[in-house]
């Protein structure tokens, strides 16, 4: 124990450590205001919290490599060494953004779910496909879950899919659910379901999450409404995505 804590004096007593470290923070944090006071796009937005990640993970990677005791690095060059880590850090935040949040996530869902086919859900496949081509998307795997809690959503990072509840269409009428499938494909077209994945696990892996949840809550609801933007185009009305989003509503009052 003696030994780790004069490891780590030693390592931060240098001060080119140090301003490593806190320049690594100092760019996460102005990562952070950028994402939650600036207009950015969808792919921007998703970029920045990558990026927030990335500055967030290197100063732990950083501090492993070059402990003051055992420096890894001690007998290579330089700008090797820095290389190395740089590429290590982007392949930890990204395994960790995008292999092992999406696993832990996703299986979940998908060992409570049925995918679903011409057989067991016809309507369901030939509405979604049919509407994925004329938003010039891939068609999504639909996965009916068995839950009675009517829910729905989509993700979109490597091949997309919709997830639907047994309840969802047992509660709702035939135009509902147009309604909210169309929504969740608006989701698939905006890049927008993969963006509400990366701000859930923003919030769970940043301390800095909590100071700017207004905003990114904000930001979430301009989301959804690109979403029903694409619902109003196909059907002319807001009538069944109202009417479904009631009946949700209604549903989880008395749940
Ligand atoms: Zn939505």
């Amino acid at each position: 124990m003696g030994a780790c804590t004069s490891c780590m004096v030693t390592f931060i007593e240098n001060p080119k450590n140090l301003t490593i470290i806190i320049g690594s923070l100092l760019i996460a944090l102005v990562l952070f205001i950028v994402l939650v006071r600036k207009a950015l796009s969808t792919k921007q937005k998703l970029a920045v919290i990558y990026a927030h990640i990335f500055f967030l993970v290197f100063p732990v990677i950083y501090y492993f490599f070059f402990r003051g005791c055992q420096s890894f690095f001690s007998q290579c060059e330089k700008t090797k060494a820095v290389f190395i880590m740089v590429l290590l850090t982007a392949l930890l935040a990204s395994v960790l953004v995008s292999v092992i949040a999406p696993f832990l996530f996703l299986n979940k869902y998908i060992r409570k779910s049925k995918v679903a086919t011409l057989g067991n859900a016809g309507a369901i496949v030939n509405f979604v496909s049919k509407y994925s081509k004329k938003l010039s998307i891939k068609t999504p795997k639909v996965y009916i879950l068995d839950s009675q809690k009517p829910e729905a959503f989509s993700f979109n990072l490597f091949k997309s899919k919709i997830f639907i509840s047994l309840g969802m269409v047992e509660l709702l009428s035939k135009k509902e659910l147009h309604a909210v499938l169309l929504h969740e494909l608006g989701h698939i077209k905006n890049n927008s379901s993969v963006l509400k994945f990366s701000f859930m696990l923003f919030k769970r892996f940043s301390p800095l999450a909590m100071f700017g949840s207004n905003r990114i809550a904000n930001q979430l609801d301009e989301h959804e409404c690109n979403a029903d933007s694409v619902v109003l185009e196909y059907q002319k009305k807001a009538k069944h995505l109202v009417n479904a989003k009631m009946k949700v509503e209604e549903f989880e009052k008395f749940d």
